[in-house]
């Protein structure tokens, strides 16, 4: 079973599937993660074991979901796909739990939002590979263990800092995704536009790329916007003239700034005057729900400096207010 955390549109959800590089070796990038990966799963292969848990966190986009399905596909075993929120009850997690044959990943995204119960069932699942389960109340309530395959659990959050210590503690594994670099998205445009038979120069590639939000899933859905764009136009393969056209048309600016980061800026500029903010009033001021922007937006602009964190809020830089044409 895989239970996909998100519902797309099928068909861009099944192209997304398709896009998804299925070994090591495609995935872009991310050098010190991969070499970290190849080493534990050359490992664990050779003691004849599962690799051990693993953390990932990092905004989203990054790459983690097809981290955990590469890591199955090269250690040959199954992936299961769930997200905290699924989770809710404690015998969802239970039921994953024990159906799981030796050495399956078991993938679970936003791992920060377990309800408290599921959370604790995976204490002794992660580390003795067992279930506790009290059955009965008071006097007569006793204890009946479940054994469980040993199995990989590779959780991905947004919010490492939201993770309890014991839980954090039960990960062989943390790591953090990296934003990725306009040469290696370009990387990406390449073998994307392959896969999707779409011609485009390495000029076009290169300013999808740097629009991106060095983020490997915008650079494929630009990718595909653009190439409707060239399409419609009539232009026969994608060149940066193209790719600019078409970007300005969605409204992604050249630092791959789309509507709501541009509404987050100027409401920090010209409503709070620069000074220091906080995020519900920021939510409240620009009608963005506070979580997205502290998940989705904030690390990309604090990425490039146009965001600053005080103990006292956010504040936007003098880079942000050129950007936007904003200076005083
Ligand atoms: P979320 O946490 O929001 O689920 P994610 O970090 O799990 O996001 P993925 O679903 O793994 O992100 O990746 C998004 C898309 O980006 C994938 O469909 C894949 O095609 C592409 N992608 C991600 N990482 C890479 C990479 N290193 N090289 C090439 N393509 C990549």
């Amino acid at each position: 079973t895989i239970l996909q955390p998100q519902v797309e549109s099928g068909v861009e959800s099944q192209q997304e599937e398709s896009l998804r590089p299925q070994n090591l070796a495609e995935y872009i990038g991310q050098k010190d993660l991969k070499q970290l990966l190849e080493i534990g799963i050359q490992a664990a292969q050779s003691r004849g074991e599962s690799l051990d848990h693993l953390l990932l966190y990092g905004p989203p986009g990054l790459g983690k979901t097809t981290i955990a399905l590469i890591i199955a596909r090269e250690m040959g075993v199954n992936c299961k796909i769930t997200a905290a929120p699924a989770l809710e009850r404690p015998r969802d997690i239970m039921g994953l739990l024990v159906n799981m044959a030796p050495g399956d990943v078991l993938f679970i995204d936003e791992i920060h939002r377990l309800a408290r119960m599921s959370e604790e069932l995976l204490y002794s699942a992660m580390e003795d590979f067992r279930i506790d389960l009290t059955v009965g109340k008071g006097t007569s309530a006793k204890t009946r263990t479940i054994p469980l395959s040993k199995f990989t659990l590779v959780g991905a959050t947004t919010k490492v800092g939201a993770l309890t210590s014991p839980l954090r503690d039960r990960f062989g594994l943390i790591q953090r995704l990296r934003f990725y670099e306009v040469d290696e998205l370009s990387t990406i445009v390449s073998r994307t536009a392959g896969i999707l038979q779409t011609q485009v120069t390495s000029d076009g590639a290169e300013e999808i790329a740097r629009r991106a939000r060095g983020t490997p899933r915008i650079v494929n859905r630009l990718l595909k916007r653009v190439r409707d764009y060239a399409q419609v136009t009539g232009y026969p393969q994608i060149d940066s003239t193209v790719a600019t056209e078409a970007l300005e048309l969605l409204q992604v600016d050249p630092m791959g700034l789309d509507w709501t980061d541009r509404l987050l800026l100027s409401t920090m500029i010209n409503q709070f005057n620069s000074r220091p903010v906080g995020l519900e009033a920021l939510a409240a001021s620009t009608g963005e729900d506070a979580q997205t922007i502290e998940e989705v937006y904030e690390p990309y602009l604090l990425q490039i400096g146009y965001l600053q964190r005080t103990p006292r809020g956010r504040i936007p830089t003098p880079q942000a207010k050129q950007h936007l044409g904003l200076e005083d």
